[in-house]
């Protein structure tokens, strides 16, 4: 059947030569419409509706290659020099569109294609398909002020290359397991034999260019190492520091790319000199660092606010964004979504440069949506989360917990969606969407996918607007005016 032509989005149409380009949603959902000698180059159904012939695409990734090919606003771009730049991922591939009206006259960069290969595993996407959503969203909108996309947290040469391989302009390189945690709280005794057994020179030239120096970092704070905790730090970090440098300079030297260094995810806050140390060792080899995520105090728990002391945090977060500052990059704050409580200090101790990655909770709103205008539905997603929480606290460390979420059977369909203002049934649903996705029915058909789609083209309206209360609440408390 042909597809009908429902209306097409004013902001989308495009000329390149003698070929007209516009998207339109139809009967089949969203698709990408040309019309012109151009229409061979795009995979699609040809039709002709009032005299006129042209092809109605599907929204693929070849498609988006093409797309790519002949406007040059689509393809994601490197967010050097500018001062806010927020990671934006989308689970779906279906929050992009919202979020791009919602910044598109700010003065913020999205970084709207962003995923980890752990999302990417448990969503069932690719990075080629999640850059095409970022595409067909960008070029929707027609929202040329440029974007990012970020291979999230990747950990090896693989899958550094692949990220760049298709396209991404990114790389946040996870150094965690190369990141010798066991050494936090080893006896010293054991640190000093370690530390010894390093070979002489390394040990020989790190000594003499850090103990008993002074590095100023601004006027008031100076970083000085005591032995001791040298030597602890030195085995923490060496091997992570020659993990980046590998890959650094075999895959990323001399090509534009931002690079984010995520030390993260340790056991235990990252102290200001080693951060310091990470830095001046990347720095002086000649790694040019767009932002580092150092672990901050106090707990990023997903979907829910910041867990922990807020005058602790501004205390631990002012030495590194000095630290940052010194070195000329921005630090970058990881699991951002929701942390309203610490905001405000990220935005003003780095005098408005940061980058902050927010991910899990556009999910969070779409749910909002299905328990809003598909009950039935929200309630077999809310007992398969709950069935299956064991398996996704495989992957996520949450403290919300099923007791604390009252029994659904007892509540009406009016009451479903107070549900994602809680605590407790945020996290529970927050971390089983990758398992509420992948879900099969017995015939091996999607259990809650599809419907999951259908809901939120449906009501598409109702998401955005969801999503702007979400981000506008992110942006005034960072201090954006919006
Ligand atoms: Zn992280």
């Amino acid at each position: 059947m042909r597809p009908d032509i429902l209306c097409i989005y004013p902001n989308s149409i495009q000329k390149d030569g003698d070929s007209v380009f516009f998207m339109t949603k139809t009967e089949k959902g969203v698709m990408l419409g040309v019309s012109g000698p151009d229409m061979a180059a795009f995979d699609g159904e040809e039709v002709s509706r009032q005299g006129r012939a042209y092809k109605l695409c599907p929204l693929t990734v070849k498609n988006a290659g093409e797309i790519r090919k002949r406007f040059d606003f689509t393809n994601p771009k490197s967010h050097k020099g500018r001062s806010i730049t927020l990671g934006l991922g989308d689970r779906l591939g279906l929050a992009s569109g919202g979020h791009i009206r919602l910044l598109r006259g700010l003065d913020v960069f999205p970084v709207l294609a962003q995923q980890s290969m752990r999302e990417l595993n448990l969503t069932g996407r690719t990075y080629e398909e999640v850059l095409a959503d970022a595409v067909w969203a960008v070029f929707r909108e027609g929202y040329t002020k440029g974007y990012g996309a970020d291979g999230d947290h990747l950990k090896t040469h693989e899958e550094v290359k692949n990220a760049l391989d298709c396209g991404y302009t990114m790389i946040t390189l996870d150094c965690s397991e190369h990141i010798q945690n066991r050494f936090t709280s080893a006896p010293q005794s054991e640190v000093d034999a370690h530390y010894a057994a390093l070979p002489a020179d390394t040990i020989r030239a790190l000594e003499k260019d850090y103990l008993g120096k002074t590095f100023p970092v601004d006027g008031e704070l100076a970083i000085e190492f005591c032995p001791a905790d040298f030597r602890r730090m030195v085995l923490i970090y060496l091997p992570a520091i020659g993990h980046v440098l590998s890959i650094y300079n075999e895959l990323i030297k001399g090509i534009d790319v931002d690079f984010e260094v995520s030390i993260d995810e340790t056991q235990s806050a990252t102290l200001p000199a080693q951060h310091f140390f990470v830095a001046n060792e990347l720095i002086r080899q000649g790694v040019e660092i767009t932002s580092l995520a150092p672990r901050f105090v106090g707990e990023f728990q997903k979907g829910i606010d910041y867990r922990g002391d807020v005058s602790d945090f501004e205390r631990d977060f002012a030495l590194h964004a000095k630290i940052a500052d010194k070195f000329g990059y921005k630090v970058s704050v990881h699991s951002g979504s929701d942390k309203f409580s610490i905001f405000p200090a990220v935005g003003k101790l780095t005098k408005g440069r940061y980058h902050v990655k927010t991910a899990g909770t556009n999910w969070l709103e779409a749910v909002r949506v299905i328990a809003a205008h598909a009950p039935g539905l929200y309630r077999e997603m809310h007992a398969f989360a709950l069935e299956n929480l064991p398996e996704a606290r495989k992957y996520y460390h949450i403290v919300g917990e099923p007791a604390n979420i009252p029994d659904i059977d007892s509540m009406t369909d009016a009451e479903l969606p107070g549900l994602m203002d809680k605590d407790d049934s945020r996290q529970i649903l927050h971390i089983t969407y990758g398992l509420i996705l992948q879900a099969k029915a017995e015939d091996g058909s999607p259990l809650f996918r599809d419907r999951i789609y259908e809901v939120l083209a449906q009501y598409e309206p109702e998401y955005f607007a969801a999503l702007k209360t979400l981000f506008d609440r992110h942006l005034t408390t960072l201090g954006v005016e919006i």
